[in-house]
């Protein structure tokens, strides 16, 4: 703040212009507060800018590529399909930026001032922003995410040790690439980089994957495989040198370029959170209760910053929940499923659990049988459903092309304590992967229409 001029005063100030905390600031404008979003670097934060939407954008490209190269069996014959690394970049970046303009946008019309800089707390109702301005708030909404984790020995150094960020916003296609880590980050990236070309290997502590059903997980390990990603289990690193990449059993694995991909770390820099009377757990994120409000009430916290899992559209639905509870609606963030989503090939989508335990069932539908998957020859896959002595269903998996589009039904099936009859007696739009869904539902009931179970 310039001396003497005064301070901003708003009602809910939010930290972090990043998925969750835009659509916090786009609710509480909307229910009538004053609100200032403070953003030190791009509206939109990690989503928009640097993660899910550059990596489905560039996983996208892949796929057209991959595929024209290798449609012969449809009677496509392509010849001299090549990738233009620089155009492939300036289309990534142009969706970045179109969406961050749009966010603005969207700020603007709702009234919402946008503060460009780094926010700490002065006061446990203060805040200081790195642009000079000082914001006196009655609510603080925290959304300042994530970070890359570090990995010991493996530090980023920008240039050929690089985290995701960087990953996603090459201008040229690396010979080799090994890829530290094996969770879906490591899956998405590896996967596309290896259809563009690249010789990509992948270093896994344990195995790929391995928080997700082994069942569903291999299948996407025999894809990647197929596409000439080499997976090393168990494995761990020992030295990078020469673009040589040495782990402890002896191997020696080609890196031009290495990608650290070992997880992700809530991120609270430089914010003077015990000012501000905010606590932490023993892993760093905020600690919260089911109104999303910290260890100080005035102050509530969303998304990355506060947990697992780390998803947008976590953080969007808690930046809609604490908007209402900081305006006084008495929200509360109280979701049955967090749907996820691994755009793999094919893709796992999950909402809920399909483990089978005490008094839960699990049936399986596979993609052989499905038209669909027959027509566009993409039949290794299934859906799978899980559902307890009622019949309610507690859990939908599916393995399959657009299993991103279909998993909204599994979570919404969940939420409204749908049962295997619900599902199965509703009519599915023919022919798509969607029917799976139906299947699983009607072969769980005993009553199976396109697959013989014997
Ligand atoms: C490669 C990759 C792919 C992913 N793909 C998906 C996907 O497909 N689907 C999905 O749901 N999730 C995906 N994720 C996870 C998703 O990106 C995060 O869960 C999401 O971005 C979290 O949103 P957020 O609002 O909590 O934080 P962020 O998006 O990280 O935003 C936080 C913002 O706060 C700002 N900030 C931090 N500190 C301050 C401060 N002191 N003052 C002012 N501003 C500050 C930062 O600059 C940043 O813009 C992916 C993650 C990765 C790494």
């Amino acid at each position: 703040m310039v001396m003497g001029e005064v301070p901003e005063e708003v009602d809910i100030a939010v930290i972090g212009g990043g998925v969750g905390g835009y659509t916090a600031a786009i609710r509480a404008a909307e229910l009538g507060k004053s609100v200032a979003l403070i953003e030190k670097e791009k509206l939109g934060g990690h989503c928009l800018n640097y993660a899910c939407i550059p990596s489905k954008t560039l996983i996208h490209i892949s796929n057209i590529a991959y595929d024209a190269m290798h449609s012969q069996k449809f009677g496509i014959n392509a010849e001299n399909v090549t990738v233009d690394a620089r155009k492939m970049l300036e289309w990534r970046m142009g969706v970045s930026e179109k969406l961050e303009r749009g966010v603005a946008f969207l700020c603007k019309q709702n009234k919402i001032d946008v503060l460009k800089g780094a926010a700490t707390f002065i006061e446990k109702n203060r805040i200081q922003v790195t642009d000079g301005t000082e914001v006196i708030f009655k609510n603080a909404i925290i959304a300042t995410g994530s970070v890359p984790s570090a990995l010991k020995g493996m530090e980023f150094n920008g240039r050929n040790i690089i985290d995701y960020k960087q990953a996603l916003m090459m201008d040229r296609i690396p010979k080799s690439m090994a890829i530290i880590g094996a969770g879906y980050v490591s899956v998405e990236i590896g996967t596309l980089y290896a259809k563009l070309g690249s010789n990509v290997s992948i270093i896994a502590r344990s195995d790929v994957l391995s928080k997700f059903d082994r069942e569903a997980v291999s299948i996407i390990k025999s894809r990647m495989q197929g596409i000439g990603i080499k997976i090393y289990a168990n494995a761990e690193v020992k030295a990078y040198s020469g673009e040589k990449l040495m782990l402890g059993s002896g191997d020696t694995v080609d890196a031009e370029i290495v990608v650290v991909a070992v997880g992700l770390s809530p991120y609270t820099d430089g914010m003077s959170l015990d000012t501000a009377g905010v606590e932490l757990d023993n892993k760093g994120f905020i600690r919260v209760n089911e109104k999303l409000q910290t260890s100080n009430p005035d102050i509530y916290a969303i998304g990355d910053v506060i947990g697992e899992p780390m998803l947008a559209h976590k953080s969007m639905r808690q930046g809609v929940v604490a908007a209402e509870a900081a305006a006084g609606l008495g929200s509360t963030y109280n979701n049955l499923v967090i749907p996820a989503v691994i755009f793999s090939d094919p893709e796992i989508a999950i909402a809920g659990s399909v483990e089978e335990t005490n008094g839960i069932k699990v049936k399986k539908f596979p993609l052989s049988a499905l038209g669909r998957a027959i027509a566009l020859d993409s039949t290794s896959g299934f859906a799978k459903i899980a559902y307890d002595s009622e019949n309610v269903v507690t859990g939908i998996e599916v393995v399959s092309p657009d299993a991103n589009a279909m998993i909204a039904e599994a979570a919404l099936a969940i939420e409204m304590g749908a049962t295997l009859e619900d599902i199965a007696d509703t009519i599915h739009p023919h022919p798509t992967y969607s029917e799976s869904i139906k299947e699983v539902a009607e072969a769980a009931l005993g009553r199976p229409i396109h697959f013989f179970y014997g």
